[in-house]
């Protein structure tokens, strides 16, 4: 039986792999079907502290990998199906195979959903097309940017780009925010802020060099197309978070997220049983928040196992 499985290579699954390595525990990671996470999506990544001139997210993943193996973690190209948690067995099935762990953490992630139109794909993570105002906002100084969908997530970002761009224009489907009042009210307020209500977007147009010139959208009511000029599309349309498998064994939100328990960010209902980064936090979604909830995940099982003498 394992001491501890940590399932998920992004920044959380990593963090985690990494103190628990320095703690002895000989950790098991399980690398599910994007490896490094969604920072490897990305390039330039500018807000993780440490990095004055930024670093590449694939290039920072990497270093984070190669940290945890220094330290003696193992690492295992496998998808979790399904799982059987009990306070002294969590029980791993994979394919035909079975895993057996005393603790695991779940830091499986989350997906930014998609909008599924061509060009998304094509200059999605450094020409133009992404996912994260946060992330790559900077990147968008004095320039024209759209924002795709009406709930929180579009107008947090709407209004965060304010603070660099040019304009920022909300493309969405409906005719009113899904979004709550107050972040709808300020959106609606904000002088560089317009909205293309009924509108769904068609095609992301590149420029010659293969970066985004523009949009191709549709008026759901009148049918009438119109192409909207931008240099970035910022897509917020929610996440997917990566938790199927813990479907009726742990306490998931109505959006699928995992809810920590017990006052904490990590903890769950099953003693050795802990969550890390995007799969149990649809708030920050932040490279450093994950890496400091794996942190804080690999120090409560690395106490668990020693105070039940596991
Ligand atoms: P969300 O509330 O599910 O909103 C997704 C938006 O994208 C909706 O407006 C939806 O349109 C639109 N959409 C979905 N699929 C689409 C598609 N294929 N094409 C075009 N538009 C599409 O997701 P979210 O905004 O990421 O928020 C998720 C949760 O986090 C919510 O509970 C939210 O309140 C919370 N959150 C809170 C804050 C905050 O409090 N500061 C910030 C961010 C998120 P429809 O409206 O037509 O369905």
């Amino acid at each position: 039986m394992e001491n501890i499985i940590i399932i998920g290579t992004g920044c959380a699954g990593f963090t985690a792999a990494i103190y628990a390595a320095r703690a002895n525990l000989n950790p098991l990671i399980l690398e599910g079907k994007q490896p490094g996470g969604q920072l490897t999506t990305t390039s330039e990544v500018e807000n993780f502290p440490g990095f004055p001139e930024g670093v590449d997210g694939y290039l920072l993943m990497d270093n984070l990998r190669k940290q945890a193996v220094k330290f003696g973690a193992r690492i295992q190209n496998s998808f979790v199906d399904a799982v059987e948690l009990t306070q002294n067995k969590k029980v791993l099935k994979i394919g035909n195979q079975t895993l057996e762990a005393k603790s695991i953490i779940i830091a499986t992630g989350a997906a930014p959903r998609l909008l599924d139109i061509p060009g998304e794909q094509e200059m999605y993570g450094g020409k133009g097309v992404t996912t994260c105002a946060t992330c790559d906002g900077a990147f968008y100084r004095e320039m024209d940017v759209v924002v795709i969908g009406g709930g929180d997530s579009a107008c947090e970002e709407a209004l965060f780009l304010t603070r660099f761009c040019s304009s920022v224009t909300i493309l969405h489907r409906r005719d009113e925010f899904r979004a709550s009042k107050i972040m709808a009210d300020r959106v609606l307020e904000h002088p560089k802020i317009n909205v293309i209500w009924n509108s769904k977007p068609e095609e992301i147009i590149p420029d010659e060099d293969g970066k985004v010139k523009s949009i191709l959208v549709t008026n759901i009511k009148s049918g009438e197309k119109s192409e909207v000029n931008c240099k970035g599309v910022f897509i917020a349309i929610g996440h997917v978070p990566n938790t199927k498998c813990f479907e009726g064994v742990l306490q998931l939100d109505e959006n699928g997220y995992l809810m920590p328990e017990n006052g904490s960010s990590v903890l769950t209902s099953i003693p050795g049983v802990y969550v890390a980064g995007d799969c149990a936090d649809h708030v920050y979604r932040q490279a450093i928040t994950a890496a400091g909830m794996g942190c804080q995940a690999a120090i409560e099982a690395e106490r668990w196992l020693a105070e039940h003498n596991k």
